[in-house]
């Protein structure tokens, strides 16, 4: 019983004594750190700065409607947001010629559908052809113009609005939205997905598994981030993974232009993780890239709460997406500091990130299935159809693209 006893004081002793080495001088980092997991929420400071969060969330909830793409009112907005420039006057054929060389070509005659022989992407070109193939039959002659480029063609600096398909785009350009190729096909190819991201239909149910199999009450109280340096907006949260490794684990990984660890800010490159093994962690970060980036609709599969970094690059499904509701908005230009209080207020409120989280997951769920991606190039392209003033005859050097067997 005595060395019982003995044994239990000198285990209360010997874990004091680690808990003073632990908050000596050199460890002042992780003491601030376990305090803040500890006691921050009790601060007023604190409290002040997540009212500001809250009152967000409050009035983003009083003003929301959710949509239902079963009845079409998800995406009709942003087909009419995007073809607005030419309502008034139509799209003529000189406008058509003008565009050309900024993307691939292609006809819509008869039901069937051409394109110029040489495509800069072939893969991303067959991404954009499965789709144009399912819809054709209810569609009228038409001339199109398809960026297959990450990067958008007719900014409103320069210019008049052309007609021209991109997948992505900021306000600024006055681009047609379509859904990017990788729904199908072409999408990036990174060592773990060597012929490039699964298609979507099949990527959805893979990340519905992962997300299954870990429930949020067993998921990591952390921010993640794994990714190239596409853009240096993604900087502020590697470094700050780097400084609060318990807070975010965010890593720069190579990609096909990487030359030194210069590349991935002077560290070396992690390895790359898949999109289901993100399902592991609460706190999702999606960042743009040179456009908008893939990971985006993929991430809110795992039911976990995205934090999405900018506003201004986006795909066509975005705009029926509200910050507070479906993700957590985060400035492009948020610093450290702003990254770690958006953590911490989600880690300490834990209820409202799992309800952002479960919100975003059945808005990709419910509204973006393969077969929402099919009606949307269906609407969009009828819509663009009657905005043609000339009847498009097809031209002899265009070859015919037929259905793969
Ligand atoms: N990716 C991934 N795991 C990684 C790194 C990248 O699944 O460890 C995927 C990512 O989801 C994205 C694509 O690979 O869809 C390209 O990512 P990257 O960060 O290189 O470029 P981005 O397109 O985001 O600018």
């Amino acid at each position: 019983m005595l060395r019982l006893v003995y044994i239990i004081l000198l285990t209360l002793f010997a874990s004091g004594l680690c808990e003073e080495q632990f908050c000596s001088a050199d460890s002042a980092d992780f003491c601030k750190n376990n305090e803040s997991d500890n006691q921050k929420l009790y601060t007023k400071a604190t409290n002040e700065g997540y009212q500001k969060y809250l009152t967000m969330i409050q009035d983003a909830e009083q003003n929301h409607k959710e949509c239902n793409n079963i009845k079409n009112s998800c995406f009709s907005d942003v087909i009419r947001r995007d073809l607005s420039p030419f309502k008034k006057k139509g799209i003529s054929e000189e406008m058509i010629v003008a565009a050309k060389t900024r993307g691939t070509f292609y006809q819509i005659i008869g039901g069937k559908l051409y394109r110029e022989k040489d495509c800069m992407f072939p893969a991303r070109c067959a991404g954009i052809e499965h789709f144009l193939l399912k819809v054709i039959g209810n569609l009228s002659d038409m001339d199109l113009i398809i960026n297959t480029r990450d990067y958008p063609q007719s900014s409103e600096y320069f210019g008049n609005a052309m007609p021209i398909f991109s997948f992505s785009k900021t306000s600024q350009y006055y681009d047609i939205m379509y859904p990017a190729w990788a729904f199908w096909e072409g999408g990036p190819a990174i060592s773990l997905y060597p012929r490039g991201l699964d298609r979507w239909d099949r990527h959805r149910k893979l990340l519905n598994k992962s997300s299954s199999d870990i429930p949020w009450e067993k998921k990591e109280n952390k921010g993640f981030f794994r990714g190239s340096r596409t853009s240096s907006e993604r900087d502020n949260l590697v470094l700050l993974s780097r400084n609060k490794p318990h807070l975010v684990d965010a890593q720069y990984t190579k990609n096909q232009a990487w030359k030194s660890d210069e590349d991935t800010l002077h560290a070396a490159p992690a390895s790359e993780v898949s999109l289901e093994s993100h399902c592991t962690y609460k706190y999702l970060f999606n960042f743009r890239g040179v456009a908008a980036s893939f990971r985006h609709k993929h991430l809110f599969l795992c039911h976990s709460v995205v934090f999405h970094v900018g506003d201004e690059w986006t795909e066509f499904y975005y705009y029926a997406m509200k910050p507070w509701i479906h993700y957590i908005p985060v400035s492009k230009n948020a610093d450290q500091k702003e990254l770690e209080d958006l953590i911490e207020f989600a880690r300490n409120n834990d209820d409202l990130a799992k309800k952002i989280a479960y919100r975003g997951r059945d808005f990709i769920w419910n509204n973006l299935r393969m077969l929402d991606i099919t009606k949307f190039w269906k609407q969009l392209l009828k819509s663009y159809g009657k905005l043609l003033t000339y009847k498009p005859v097809l031209k002899k050097s265009l070859v015919q693209i037929e259905k793969k067997q």
